[in-house]
Order: C-alpha cells, then sequence, then structure tokens
C-alpha cells in the first residue's frame, strides 16, 4: 500500500495528526491520510512565497517542459492513481481511469498554451504592448467529485503562468491528490507545488492567508461565498467555480427513447455528483409519460456497485454527510412526487442510493430547486416552450444546461435564451478543456480552461513604449 505525504517545500513529511479517508462502498476505513495542523499551513504558504522569485523568473518554455513531465508521470502512474481514487471516492475504475488520464490530456493541451505579448495599440509615436505576469502563490482548494481532473485544470495555468502553489483538496478524498503531489515532488523545484491535507477546517485559513495573491476554487456556493469575503481583505483574485442545477430542456420533435438514455447517462455519472450534471428535465406534456417510462427503464437496468467491481455503471455516494443529505432528500419527495424508479439507499453497507426517477414534481419542490449531487432524476412537464425557458432560467444557478432536439438551429436559438455559462445541444456535460468554462449567476466568477483560464492566473502590465 502506498504511503501518503503531505509535500512541503519539496519534502514529502507526515501530517501533524492523521485523519481517516473511508471507502464509501463500504463505509469502513480505507487507510489514513495525513492532515496538516495551521503551522504546516504556514510552512506550505512560506515555502511557496519563497520559491516564487526564481520559478517566476524561469522561461515559460521551461515551465511547459516540466509540465509536459508531469504529464508522463501522471500517465505512467494512470493505473494506481485511478486504484486509489475509485477506494477513496466511489467511482467504477473504468470512470477513475477516464478521469486520471483525462487530467494528462487536458495538462498537455493547457500547458500547451502561450503568453506572449500582445502589442494594444500602436501608431507612429508609440508602441502599447500588454504583458502577462504571475500573481504569486495560488491557493487551489477542490472538492471531491473529481479530486484529480479539478486539480489539474488549476495546477497547470497556475504554474504555466509561474503563480507557485498551495493545493488543498476535500478531506474524504485526499489521497489521489497526494498522489500527484508526489509526482510534482519529482519535477518542480522545492517549494513550487506545497500540498495539504485538511478535516474541512484549513481552508479559511488558507483563502485568507496575507501571502496567498488568487485563490482558485471549486466546491459549493455556500463555501465559494465564505472564501470570496475572505478575500476583501488583501484584495485577492479568485476564481469561483461553484454549484449548479442545469436543465435539460427537451423540445417537442426528438427521438424520446434515445435522448431519454443520453440524458440518464447525463444525470447519473459518477453517481450524478457533478456540477454540471442533468438535474431536472423539462419535456413536452405530450411525450411526457413516455419520456419518464423511458428513463425509469434505464434506471431499472443501471448496475450499482462497488466500483472495484466489473461492471459496475454506478457508485456510491461519496461520503456520509452526502449520502444522509440525498436520503432525507427522497425521504420528502416522496411525500410530493411520484417516485417511477428507486427513490431510497440501497439496503447494502456503504453509501448507496439507487438511481432514481421522479415524475410529477413542481419547480419548487427541493428535488428541483436544490442541487441533489445524486443520480437522481426529476421529470418536470411543459405545454409552452416559452414558459419552460423561463422556468429553466428562475434557479440561482447558471452553470450549464442542454437544449434537445432534431432541428439544431430550432435549438440554438433556444439555447441563447438560457442563461447559463454553457448549454449543449444534443447533448450535456460535454467538456472540453480547449474551451473556456465558466457560471453564470451564483454558479461562479472566474473561467477556466483554455486561454481565458490562463490569463486569470496573471495580471496584465501594460508598458507604453514611445518611438523616439
Ligand atoms: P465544499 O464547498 O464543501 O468543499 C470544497 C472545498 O472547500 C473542500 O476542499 C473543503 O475542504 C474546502 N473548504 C471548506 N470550508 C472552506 C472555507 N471556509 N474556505 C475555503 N475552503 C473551504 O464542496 P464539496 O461538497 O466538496 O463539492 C461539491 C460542490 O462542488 C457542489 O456544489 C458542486 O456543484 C461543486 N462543484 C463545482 C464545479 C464547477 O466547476 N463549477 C465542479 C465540481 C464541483
Amino acid at each position: 500500500m502506498t504511503t501518503f505525504k503531505l509535500l512541503i517545500n519539496g519534502e514529502l513529511v507526515d501530517g501533524a495528526s492523521t485523519l481517516d479517508v473511508i471507502n464509501p462502498a463500504t463505509g469502513e476505513v480505507y487507510t489514513q491520510a495525513p492532515r496538516a495542523d495551521a503551522a504546516q499551513l504556514e510552512q506550505a504558504v512560506a515555502a511557496a512565497k519563497a520559491a516564487f522569485p526564481a520559478w517566476s523568473a524561469t522561461a515559460l518554455e521551461e515551465r511547459r517542459a516540466m509540465l509536459m513531465a508531469l504529464a508522463d508521470k501522471i500517465d505512467a502512474a494512470l493505473p494506481q492513481i485511478a486504484e486509489v481514487l475509485t477506494r477513496e471516492q466511489g467511482k467504477p475504475l473504468q470512470d477513475a481511469q477516464g478521469e486520471v488520464f483525462f487530467a494528462g490530456y487536458s495538462l498537455r493541451l493547457n500547458a500547451a498554451l502561450d503568453l506572449a505579448p500582445r502589442t494594444v495599440k500602436e501608431d507612429d509615436n508609440q508602441r502599447v504592448v500588454e504583458h502577462r505576469k504571475p500573481l504569486g502563490v495560488v491557493a487551489a482548494i477542490t472538492p471531491w467529485n473529481f479530486p484529480v481532473m479539478l486539480l489539474m485544470n488549476k495546477v497547470v495555468p497556475a504554474l504555466l503562468a509561474g503563480n507557485t502553489l498551495v493545493i488543498k483538496p476535500a478531506p474524504t478524498t485526499p489521497l489521489s491528490t497526494l498522489m500527484i503531489a508526489a509526482l510534482c515532488a519529482e519535477v518542480f523545484p522545492a517549494g513550487v507545488v506545497n500540498a495539504i491535507v485538511d478535516q474541512n477546517d484549513l481552508g479559511g485559513l488558507l483563502s485568507a492567508h496575507p501571502d496567498v495573491a488568487k485563490v482558485s476554487f471549486t466546491g459549493s456556493t455556500a463555501t465559494g461565498k465564505k472564501v470570496l469575503s475572505s478575500s476583501t481583505d488583501t484584495l485577492k483574485r479568485v476564481t469561483l467555480e461553484l454549484g449548479g442545477n442545469d436543465a435539460a430542456l427537451v423540445l417537442d420533435d426528438v427521438n424520446v427513447q434515445e435522448v431519454a438514455a443520453k440524458i440518464y447517462h447525463a444525470g447519473t455519472y459518477n453517481a450524478g455528483q457533478i456540477c454540471v450534471a442533468v438535474k431536472r428535465i423539462y419535456v413536452p406534456a405530450a411525450m411526457y409519460d413516455e419520456f419518464c417510462d423511458a428513463l425509469a427503464a434505464q434506471a431499472a437496468q443501471s448496475v450499482v456497485g462497488d466500483g472495484m467491481e466489473a461492471g459496475t455503471q454506478i457508485g456510491p455516494l461519496q461520503n456520509k454527510m452526502q449520502y444522509d443529505k440525498v436520503r432525507a432528500l427522497l425521504e420528502e419527495t416522496a411525500k410530493t412526487g411520484k417516485v417511477i424508479a428507486g427513490g431510497a439507499a440501497l439496503d447494502r453497507p456503504g453509501f448507496f442510493i439507487a438511481p432514481t426517477v421522479v415524475r410529477d414534481v413542481t419547480d419548487q419542490d427541493p428535488i428541483v430547486a436544490d442541487e441533489q449531487f445524486a443520480p437522481i432524476l426529476p421529470v418536470l412537464s411543459y405545454t409552452d416552450l416559452d414558459d419552460a425557458i423561463a422556468r429553466v432560467n428562475a434557479s440561482i444557478y447558471g452553470l450549464a444546461g442542454s437544449v434537445w432536439s432534431s432541428d439544431p438551429a430550432r435549438a440554438e436559438q433556444v439555447a441563447q435564451r438560457i442563461e447559463s455559462g454553457t448549454v449543449w445541444i444534443n447533448s450535456h456535460m460535454a467538456l472540453d478543456p480547449e474551451v473556456p468554462f465558466r457560471g453564470a449567476k451564483q454558479s461562479g466568477i472566474g473561467v477556466e480552461q483554455a486561454r481565458e483560464g490562463l490569463l486569470e492566473y496573471t495580471q496584465a502590465r501594460i508598458i507604453t513604449v514611445p518611438k523616439s
């Protein structure tokens, strides 16, 4: 069994104490992770601060080469990282392998980006050039649903731009992050990447730390608001990738069976624990019954189980707190809605929820209005498309969404009216590392991925050069 260490100033070290990491497929302790205390957090921030001047002075090409070397190491360690990821997170092994593969793939694409100076204006008298400079120490704080992929979305642009890092994963999924940190220790100079683990007690200290120049945070909207308020003292830069309540809006010209199967997958992949999972479905009244039945048939066929077992399609929820929250939500739903598939926890150890389809619910029911973060699909009916669009938009969230139609041009017109950062047509969750990703409304501030994402880890410096 791998031993897991924090990474502070180039050294792989024990934590001040340890914490238990639970395997969500059994509910039992899988192993221990090192847990940092506030003093180790200070050491990590100090190391990142001390490493910044030399690191930011390296050539971008040099930093790019190191990131590519990290990609090679992640690829080589894929089987080991994926297995640990399944055991700590719960997702099926092939999905864990896919996540680690995707992390390496997106690492290479984003590390290939450029930050060349840009001439903003030029005339006979002057040349005005925008340079992009790193910010300093970046705190990268990640959630438990995609610990590897979401981490790399931050590590790559932060380092490529010349910043140094303190990484902090979610307490329930620290191990795959520590494995990546150990690979970073083999590639980057001491202090450039630091990784600490907490028990949900150091995030506030880290995001308020005066020596942290930027916080790149992915997690819930509630915690994102805390991060934003703790940034005010030093006017830190923040990127907040937060919660979502993505709607799939089905138009009246679709092939029901085909579209229901795709939407079912987009609502239950990773046990529905995806910021951009489908969390509510709007279907024309004329095809409502058929659509609901098609979803229920999908749910009945899904193989739910331990992610380490071959054939498992849906694993457990990641942690007990989420499991308890979802069970309470389902109990409430049983009183108001019509559950046509699943609707309860599985009677077995671990944090398993049966894939659930609920019909005849209203927009106000918590199962629709809240972010469930579980394999639950509430289906709502509509008769007027304008009204359906208004209902889709009546959410505090605006992360992503999808429109489904056999006429893509018609769907595009509808998509333009959906108030979210991303809208897919005839697909959902088609995230692409070369495409910027951002949330509207309370789903976030700032952007990740692609050149726009890279620029968020820089400060513009405009230099005006006279011509004589
Ligand atoms: P969370 O907000 O509970 O925790 C996220 C991280 O914040 C963890 O590392 C946690 O330890 C840390 N944290 C806790 N208190 C903090 C504080 N006061 N200051 C700073 N950090 C603190 O989120 P979660 O439950 O781990 O993740 C699920 C949520 O993440 C969902 O809402 C989901 O939609 C969202 N999410 C968003 C995206 C996106 O790109 N928009 C992607 C994945 C997940």
